[in-house]
């Protein structure tokens, strides 16, 4: 048994980031890092952009550890004695703790079919392995129209692979962006080489000797040499769960990302927290969030007492398209766009009851700050006005 001040639980971003957040304030204290991955912790967003197009190599995604962490590889955290302050790993490891971060992250939703024929595209593993199928030259069906989906399948197209891109709704991303630009997508996609089919439900997958064939709910018959999909991930709360912690959509914290005793923390994919500067409760599953978290959880582990106020961004490639967003951008809210250039260059203001609620920059870099203080005022526009607020 090992005594530790601060116990981490898993190994992703969030995790790594609490440990240099305790740094912040404690220069010694010993941390102990359970990871259920074999491999140290590192950025997620280069598996499914920069390491495709060579923009990162593998070892530049790595996340640097501050001093003193006791880093336990492939190890899960199986029982949890929130009064006794022990915890029990898959090997029998027990460690006790004064303060606990569960940063446990999220699981990828699965197919009730498909087998190994289908990549969950999560890990640095999920990469190698879509890596060494791309390599070869292959035939992907890809299911979900979400990040993961939009970006996997530009990376697969752009080494040249056959593509196929399934999902059930109407346009690519649509939960973020105005039905038009989605639809937009689609088109972009397809003068790419991608076979983009929407409002097509995956209803099984026949899994060959040579080859897998997805069936869509429309009769469709979609051979592939692997499947990959991204239909979203659930968060990981049993461990809360298993010691009485309040959990609903994720693990509930307060602004100091306490959950409902002092000494457990939740930060991440997995925790619900109060966002400041919004005046809601969300659960983000992005990794600048997971940076901005995870150090903060660690910081208040360390004694720092600061409520969590930051307002995190997101950001994706597709193919030659990018943007930026921070805040609810939500297509469901009222959207007023501000396009330089259509589909080229562009602003987009998520609005409630007046109120800039989220901005989304369409080609456009670094103007999130803007963004946030448009955000943070809470004031009510009129849309006109805000044509034109934000430029590059
Ligand atoms: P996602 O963005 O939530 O998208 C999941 C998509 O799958 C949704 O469009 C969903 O449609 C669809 N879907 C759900 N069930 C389906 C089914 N049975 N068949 C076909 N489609 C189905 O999740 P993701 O793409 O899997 O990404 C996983 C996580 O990684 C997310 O947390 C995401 O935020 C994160 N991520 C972020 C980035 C980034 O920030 N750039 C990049 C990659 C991954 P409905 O909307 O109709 O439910």
């Amino acid at each position: 048994m090992a005594h530790y001040p601060y116990l981490i639980i898993g190994g992703g971003m969030t995790g790594a980031a609490a440990a240099k957040g305790i740094r912040d304030y404690d220069a010694g204290g010993p941390i102990a890092l359970v990871s259920a991955d074999h491999e140290p912790p590192y950025d997620r967003p280069p598996l499914s952009k920069k390491l495709w197009d060579g923009k990162k190599r593998l070892d530049e995604i790595y996340v640097a550890l501050p001093d003193g962490v006791d880093l336990r590889l492939s190890r899960r955290i199986l029982e949890l004695d929130a009064d006794a302050r022990r915890a029990t790993d898959d090997a029998g490891a027990v460690y006790t703790y004064d303060n606990l971060l569960l940063a446990t992250g999220g699981t990828p939703r699965r197919l009730p079919y498909g087998g190994d024929w289908v990549n969950y595209y999560r890990t640095l593993d999920d990469y190698h392995a879509l890596r060494a199928d791309a390599a070869a030259g292959a035939r992907f069906v890809v299911i979900g129209g979400g990040f993961i989906g939009s970006e996997v399948a530009a990376a697969l197209r752009k080494q040249g692979n056959e593509v196929t891109i399934v999902f059930p709704d109407k346009g690519l991303s649509d939960r973020v962006f105005p039905s038009h630009l989605a639809a937009h997508l689609n088109e972009y996609y397809r003068d790419k080489g991608v076979t983009v089919l929407t409002g097509e439900k995956v209803v099984g997958i026949e899994e060959g000797q040579e080859e897998a064939v997805v069936l869509t709910g429309s009769g469709g018959r979609l051979p592939a040499d692997r499947v990959v999909a991204g239909i979203g991930i659930t968060p990981n709360v049993d461990l809360a769960q298993a010691i009485g912690l309040p959990v609903d959509n994720g693990i509930t914290v307060d602004a100091y990302l306490r959950a409902a005793r002092p000494e457990i923390y939740s930060a991440g994919d997995a925790a619900n927290y109060p966002d400041a500067v919004l005046g809601e409760r969300r659960r983000v599953e992005h990794a600048d969030a997971a940076r901005a978290m995870g150090r903060a959880a660690g910081r208040n582990m360390a004694g720092a007492n600061e409520p969590y106020t930051y307002l995190p961004m997101f950001y994706s490639d597709l193919f030659d398209y990018g943007y930026e967003a921070v805040g609810q951008v939500d297509a469901r809210l009222e959207i007023v766009e501000d396009w330089q250039e259509r589909y080229d260059k562009g602003v987009l203001y998520y609005l409630r009851d007046g109120r800039v609620r989220g901005v989304l920059t369409w080609n456009i870099w670094d103007k999130l700050d803007e963004a946030r203080a448009l955000i943070e005022a809470g004031d009510r526009h009129a849309p006109e006005a805000l044509v034109g607020r934000i430029r590059e």
